[in-house]
């Protein structure tokens, strides 16, 4: 599905990364993992068309997508999470969500914000969409919430619920649970079997090892920018590369 190939790219002439090469497949969790600064978030930020590769090839289904600009790469179906949240505090859940659509339906979504009357319909339409996503993970009770009054956890939740909103091919998640606890990490990993059973393919950035294992279906480990080992989780865990990456430092 999605194809990088020997992808680069600099900061101030500092590499970043490093002629990096994988290939996702469709209906599977693949984890990006490996130490701080190895470059996990810079590779979403390119495949997300938030920021741009210097070097090497980006292909959705054979098409390359490495010049596209952001927006058209969320049109084209691949969504995402960020590290550090980004929602709108002031709007509610709900339309904190609701934004994850203004891509696909982009033009119905900015009328019904100007409520015009004949497409209210739409609008009706795209709300249900909207409080299935919050249903689905669990926020049914906080859709009318403003988002900045809900808990760090929860607010990792909408993140996802806007990611997964409009059916995306393939959803980007960049640390979904970083700074949770126990029960909110096991909540979310639930989410993630859940979201890979109804079949969307994930690319999940994620330092918790134990996620990892628990929902993955391929590894990826980065260090310093260079794809140093993949292969199924049990013998990730066990590569001496992979050891020496997490605990050499
Ligand atoms: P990770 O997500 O794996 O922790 P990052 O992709 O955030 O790593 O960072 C990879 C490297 O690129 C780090 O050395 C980081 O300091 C550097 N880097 C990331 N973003 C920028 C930026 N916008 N400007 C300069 N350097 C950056
Ligand atoms: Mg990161």
């Amino acid at each position: 599905m999605l194809e990088l190939t020997r992808v680069s790219k600099w900061f101030g002439g500092l590499p970043a990364l490093q002629a990096v090469s994988f290939r996702l497949d469709p209906g599977r969790v693949t984890a990006l993992i490996g130490p701080n600064g190895a470059g996990k978030s810079t590779l979403i930020n390119c495949v997300s068309g938030v920021d741009r590769a210097g070097e090497g090839a980006i292909r959705l289904d054979g098409r390359s997508i490495a010049t596209l600009p952001a927006h058209q790469i969320a049109a084209l179906g691949i969504a995402r999470t960020f590290q550090n949240l980004k929602l709108f505090d002031r709007l509610s859940v709900l339309d904190n969500v609701l934004a994850g659509l203004t891509v696909t339906a982009e033009r119905s979504f900015i009328r019904s914000m100007l409520r015009l009357p004949t497409l209210r319909h739409q609008e009706r339409r795209l709300r249900l969409r909207g409080l299935q996503a919050l249903d689905d993970f669990g926020l049914t009770e906080k859709s009318a919430w403003p988002a900045g009054a809900l808990a760090y956890g929860e607010k990792k939740r909408v993140e996802m619920a806007r990611a997964f909103v409009s059916d995306p091919r393939l959803v980007l998640l960049d640390e979904p649970v970083a700074g949770l606890n126990t029960i909110e990490t096991a909540r979310i990993a639930r989410h993630i079997r859940r979201q890979r059973s109804a079949g969307h393919t994930m690319l999940l950035v994620e330092h918790d090892m134990e996620l990892v294992m628990d929902v993955a279906d391929h590894v990826v480990v980065l260090d310093s920018g260079r794809c140093i080992a993949s292969g199924p989780p049990a013998a990730i865990r066990s590569n001496p590369l992979v050891l020496e990456a997490y605990l050499g430092r």
